[in-house]
């Protein structure tokens, strides 16, 4: 009989969860320093209890009683901090080195997924240009048979026909509604799916396309809320993001980036209780790894690209094709004025939750780019403990996922155990000894190499 690995692997975790929905024993870990994604000061010598995939206590060790037969890890000198929840990225869309129509496959979404979680990203949201095959991977592992980050899902997004967004993609992968009736129809599709998220893109890609026109992403935001669905939109321009605030759009996928915001959008984020995703990656990937090839020279990076990826962004073809686009200054620009945005709204107190665009393009990478978003958030003025609450309680909120992005009794036990406190330095995201997902652990391919623990008191 053949017999895959990968099946024999499904076999396996499918007996696990089933036999952990029976009785579990719980699971301490004692002595470690805790985040809880609430943006509350860390915990010192915590203890946090878990049964099954779920969090059942949180309080300090030697306090909080074991529960009978516990298994009790050890944690002393690491710190703990909610999974990363990337509410803007993508999979499916790249096979090889290239954006290519026929990516979007089971095997490439699930290699994606299984990548998130080797990095800590814990949940994700595919946010477009999805092929219907994600609504069947979504539930599937939602009853245990997909491994990797837990999927979350916008179908296949709102698009204008030879317009944005301007992936090469199977026609099955976005709808290009021409009229009212069509976007109506293509949100009542989605909706029959039972997609998590809608997503629409509003931009020109530097003045080279045709703009949504306002009468179809109004009907799609129309359409979505009478479904009781949220509306994510990709988008540049202060303008647009005024007129679809106006319409009612839920979530801002990018950040402003031709203008400062202004006192009038900034009030119209917070009184609508709006989520904004700066995904500063996505305007500096333009140019970063041709003009910065240093942030390569690291392991944490080589492991999330492929030998032949690493090559061609190491090659003189890829710079001198950066040095060749007429739209990197404008890129450049926009990064400026991005960092300047998210900043300047983060301060007037607009919720910011946190996407990379990773999946989207070979240069946005799946894992590596979520810890290097966190970067650019602390480089954009943000302190370390605001970017890990955009990515962990605002990207939960974001998406309305209730169960996760904080360590408190209830929620789903989706955690990095890290060698080193990253709000002291947020490059210690990096330092991932173990991660918790569905309250299973798994060591990274590429774990951080433990500190020495201090001994317990
Ligand atoms: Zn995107």
């Amino acid at each position: 009989m053949r017999y895959s690995r990968l099946s024999a692997l499904f076999v396996i975790l499918g007996f696990a969860l089933a036999s952990s929905a029976v009785a579990a024993p719980a699971i301490v870990l004692e002595g470690a320093r805790l985040i809880d994604g609430t943006g509350k000061p860390p915990r010192d010598n915590a203890a946090l209890i878990i049964q099954g995939d779920k969090i059942t206590a949180v309080g300090t060790t030697g306090k909080l009683a074991r529960p009978k037969g516990a298994r009790v890890i050890d944690v002393h000198g690491r710190t703990i901090m909610p999974g990363l929840i990337t509410a803007h990225s993508h999979a499916g869309l790249v096979a090889g080195i290239a954006n290519r129509a026929d990516a979007y496959t089971r095997e490439n979404v699930q290699a994606a997924l299984v990548q998130y979680e080797q990095f800590g990203v814990t949940s994700v949201v595919t946010l477009g240009l999805n092929r219907d095959l994600v609504y069947e991977l979504r539930d599937q592992q939602r009853k245990g048979g997909v491994p990797g980050a837990s999927l979350f899902t916008a179908g296949r997004g709102v698009g204008v026909l030879n317009g944005t967004p301007p992936q090469p993609v199977a026609p099955d992968q976005v709808y290009h509604p021409t009229t009212v009736d069509e976007a109506r129809a293509a949100v009542r599709e989605m909706a029959g799916h039972h997609v998590d998220i809608v997503k629409l893109w509003v931009d020109d890609n530097f003045g080279k396309f045709t703009k949504m026109p306002p009468d179809i992403y109004r009907a799609v935001i129309d359409e979505c809320h009478k479904h009781g669905l949220r509306v994510a939109a990709h988008v540049f321009y202060l303008a647009d993001a005024k007129a679809l605030v106006a319409a009612g759009v839920d979530v801002l996928a990018h950040s402003i980036r031709d203008l400062p915001v202004d006192a009038e959008i900034t009030a119209a984020l917070k009184s609508h209780g709006i989520y904004y995703i700066p995904t500063l990656n996505v305007d500096e990937s333009f140019f970063l790894l041709a003009e910065q090839p240093e942030v390569m020279h690291d392991e944490f990076f080589t492991h999330a690209v492929s030998p032949d990826m690493l090559q061609m962004f190491q090659g003189q073809a890829f710079r001198d094709k950066v040095k060749a686009n007429p739209n990197v200054p404008k890129a450049k620009a926009a990064f400026a004025t991005a960092s300047r945005n998210v900043k300047a709204l983060h301060d007037a107190g607009v919720h910011i939750a946190f996407g990379t665009d990773s999946g989207a393009l070979p240069e946005r990478i799946p894992g590596w780019g979520e810890h290097h978003e966190l970067e650019l958030l602390v480089r954009a003025g943000l302190s370390p403990m605001d970017a890990i609450v955009t990515a962990t309680q605002n990207s939960a909120a974001a998406i309305k996922a209730t169960d996760r992005g904080t360590l408190e009794p209830g929620k789903r036990a989706d955690f990095l155990v890290l060698a080193a406190d990253p709000t002291t330095d947020i490059r210690n995201t990096r330092q991932l000894v173990t991660v918790w997902h569905n309250g299973r652990e798994i060591t990274p391919v590429l774990a951080a190499a433990p500190a020495p623990t201090a001994p317990p008191k």
